[in-house]
């Protein structure tokens, strides 16, 4: 093992923990820490975050780590901090206040990692503030975002390699979930990252099921969908503002709680129920692309498409929102033809070479929606990858049971002769209903009612008379206008209307069956029940979302292993030195009278090294809340910040300061206001500390007959023992 192996480990295994390091992480780590650059095309929830975390917690100074999205840094900032890490933000939501708290802690030189918004790079102060400290690393995460030819350009973005020089270069990781060949280029490019290591892992999600279907009943779709997924989180993406209100109108009424998330929404609400849905108050959110950048929710098991999304990437990073702890979830497309015009329209203002890049993406679309093969070995193809499995099992495509085709040349006829008496005008939809013989009132306006086909295929469902549609256009028998969404007949058409041609297809879609797996399967549910109670009570209180507390492999780890004492709670993988500290007690107070009651033994075994941790939780917060505090103390903050930092009373800063300075730590800035004895009576107090063996307080309280409180006493002692650094 190396040594840098070693600390890496160390700190995955203390701070974060985790076992073992995923692939290539630890390579990265390596890579970062021998001062090259890096860039890492890994897929969302492969765990690249911990790939600069870890090297920036080794080193000395701090870690500027650039991302595009203000709640997509708080949600890191607040996972770091919860393992116990110095992380901080600054982008345009802090108010003066938190900024100038955020400033000082950052001066100290005692924040690790440095959240930037892109904006906030650039500006003067920024610069001459990170010009001053030692900087360890640069990450550069969504690096997608550098480049035009990705979904998420962001022009700012490209100023990053103005700022890394001036800087003087330090080690630079970029990182992104998403990236075709031709944005891999671009980003290293761009960020002028002249000899760099490639990590690349497949962009496979083998825990996601992939499922396209035609729409045809919507909204019925969707509600079979979310039957499945009762008590668990489902993200259902729509394509416009007025789409998310009245789908989750409609599915509130139909008594599926759901909430709308989408711009036009005031910021306070949007926020409110983005914040509703992470902190699993509500199941369902019904949402425009607007929301996702930046949620880390782990535990999402569906994700409903209710409408075609406009290019791959987005499409595969929104799904990529599933399963981000590894395991199962579900993904549902819902495409219906009129999509892809929709979506054009809203590309008319672009300029000419955004709209042909724009419109390529669009097409590669509709091609995965009409594909008939592997669904993932598209996509991976799509970004550069080779997709050697024949079957991967958890795709519809794959898993369809394929029946051999039958002859259906006469549903064929007529359903295209039915295109060919409406005059090639309309969509697959208003032909279907004509043949079904619908009394829409628009059917009978154009009085369709009276074409020979009119009513001539009641015998199948709309959904099927689609179904048969869908397989005339795969085969271009009919094409689509995509101006207008109509369809249109080709020569093959006009071959099979005359009987020189037949046509072969299936009937009747297949169902596909999706069934989800867990990692640990076999656990106590209603532990597991109450563990999850108590993380929601927590998270409530702290006002964090749950996750960020434990993940629900965690709490389903201990349901299942049903650890009994502290050392045995720290091999539960996601329980690290600092939520056991924080929060092992607590879980404590619900294991152990449940395994009682229910007669359960613990499964674990503690050994030397988790009795050691143990010992360590038990030391480290109050060691580092001591330093950090007495050192923002030093650097300006008053006390009345402190306690704010810290959320705690002025009595316990003054212990902070006691504990630093009882380390031999001299407090700079004086101490003497904060104290109400004269000086004649202070030193009084002093011979007498100086008498003592161990600093004690009641000798000198009752030496003034308790005319001064405790909290007088100690400062008075705090004086004296910062005098007795400062000599020494
Ligand atoms: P990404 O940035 O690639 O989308 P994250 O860094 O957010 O992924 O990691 C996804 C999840 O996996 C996080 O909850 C993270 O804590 C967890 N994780 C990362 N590395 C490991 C590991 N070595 N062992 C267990 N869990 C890990
Ligand atoms: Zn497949």
């Amino acid at each position: 093992m190396t040594n840098i192996e070693q600390d890496a480990s160390k700190l995955l295994n203390e701070v974060f923990g985790y076992k073992q390091f995923r692939k290539f992480q630890l390579d990265i780590i390596e890579n970062l820490m021998q001062g090259s650059d890096s860039v890492v095309i890994m897929p969302t929830g492969s765990g690249k975050s911990l790939c600069f975390q870890i090297p920036a917690l080794m080193q000395k100074g701090t870690a500027i780590v650039i991302s595009p999205l203000i709640s997509l840094m708080k949600n890191q900032v607040n996972q770091l901090q919860q393992f116990g890490v110095m992380a901080v933000y600054l982008n345009s939501s802090l108010s003066r206040e938190e900024y100038f708290l955020t400033i000082n802690k950052i001066k100290s030189n005692k924040v690790k990692l440095l959240y930037l918004a892109p904006e906030t790079l650039m500006l003067p102060q920024t610069f001459e503030l990170l010009n001053q400290l030692h900087i360890s690393l640069i990450a550069v995460d969504e690096a997608h975002c550098i480049s035009e030819w990705g979904h998420d350009f962001r022009p700012e973005y490209r100023q990053i390699a103005e700022f890394r020089k001036k800087l003087n270069n330090p080690p630079t990781i970029a990182l992104t979930a998403t990236a075709t060949p031709l944005v891999q280029d671009d980003i290293s490019k761009n960020l002028q990252l002249d000899k760099y290591s490639l990590f690349k892992t497949s962009f496979d999600r083998p825990n996601l099921f992939i499922e396209v279907k035609t729409k045809t009943d919507g909204f019925i779709q969707v509600m079979e969908t979310l039957e499945k997924f009762k008590n668990q989180s489902v993200i259902i993406y729509c394509f416009s503002r007025k789409g998310v209100d009245q789908l989750s109108e409609k599915l509130n009424i139909a008594g599926y709680k759901s909430i709308p998330y989408h711009a036009g929404l005031d910021r306070e609400v949007r926020k409110n129920n983005q914040e509703r849905f992470i902190n699993d108050d509500i199941d369902i959110i019904v949402a425009t692309i607007a929301f996702g950048m930046g949620i880390d929710k782990p535990d999402v098991r569906c994700v409903i498409h209710y409408d075609l999304p406009k290019d791959v990437e987005s499409y595969y990073q929104q799904i990529g929102r599933a399963g981000r702890d590894g395991e199962d979830a579900y993904c549902l497309l819902l495409f219906s033809y009129s999509d892809p015009a929709k979506i054009k329209f809203l590309f008319r203002d672009k300029e000419e070479r955004e709209k042909i890049i724009a419109f390529n993406h669009l097409e590669a679309m509709v091609n995965f929606v009409e594909d008939e093969n592997c669904r993932r070995s598209f996509i991976l193809s799509y970004f550069g990858e080779e997709h050697l499995e024949q079957n991967c099992g958890t795709c519809d495509n794959c898993v369809k049971e394929i029946k051999p085709k039958e002859d259906l040349t006469i549903i064929a006829q007529k359903f295209l002769s039915c295109v060919y008496r409406t005059k090639e005008l309309f969509g697959a939809n208003y032909i279907s209903k004509v043949l079904r013989g619908s009394k829409d009132q628009k059917i009978l306006e154009r009085n369709h009612d009276q074409l020979s086909t009119y009513g001539l295929g009641v015998d199948q469902p709309l959904k099927q008379w689609l179904f048969v549609y869908r397989q005339l256009r795969r085969n271009k028998i009919v094409s689509l206008d995509e101006k207008f969404g109509s369809v249109k007949l080709t020569d093959k058409a006009i071959k099979i209307l005359k009987n020189e041609e037949k046509f072969m297809g299936h009937l009747i879609e297949e169902k596909i069956r999706y069934n989800s797996r867990t990692n640990i399967t076999d656990y106590n549910e209603d532990l597991f029940e109450l563990l999850k109670m108590k993380r929601k009570e927590l998270a409530d209180e702290k006002n964090i979302p749950p996750y960020t507390i434990f993940h629900d492999n965690t709490i389903r780890e201990i349901s299942a292993m049903f650890p009994q004492t502290k050392a045995q709670l720290i091999k539960i993988s996601g329980i690290g030195i600092a939520k056991l500290e924080k929060y092992g007690g607590l879980l404590l107070e619900i294991i152990i009278p449940f395994c009682i009651k229910n007669s359960l033994e613990s499964k674990i075994e503690e050994d030397n090294l988790s009795l050691m941790k143990v010992q360590m939780a038990k030391a480290t917060k109050r060691d580092t809340r001591a330093f950090v505090a007495s050192k923002m103390y030093n650097e300006g903050l008053s006390v009345a910040d402190i306690q704010r930092e810290f959320g705690v009373k002025r009595e316990r800063v003054f212990f902070y300061f006691r504990d630093f300075l009882l380390d031999g730590n001299v407090i700079t800035k004086s101490l003497d206001s904060f104290l109400e004895l004269n000086e004649e009576e202070c030193e009084e107090a002093w011979k007498l500390f100086a008498d003592m063996e161990v600093l004690r307080l009641k000798p000198v309280h009752e030496l003034f007959d308790g005319k001064y409180s405790y909290d007088q006493i100690r400062i008075c002692s705090l004086i004296f023992l910062n005098n007795l650094n400062k000599k020494a």
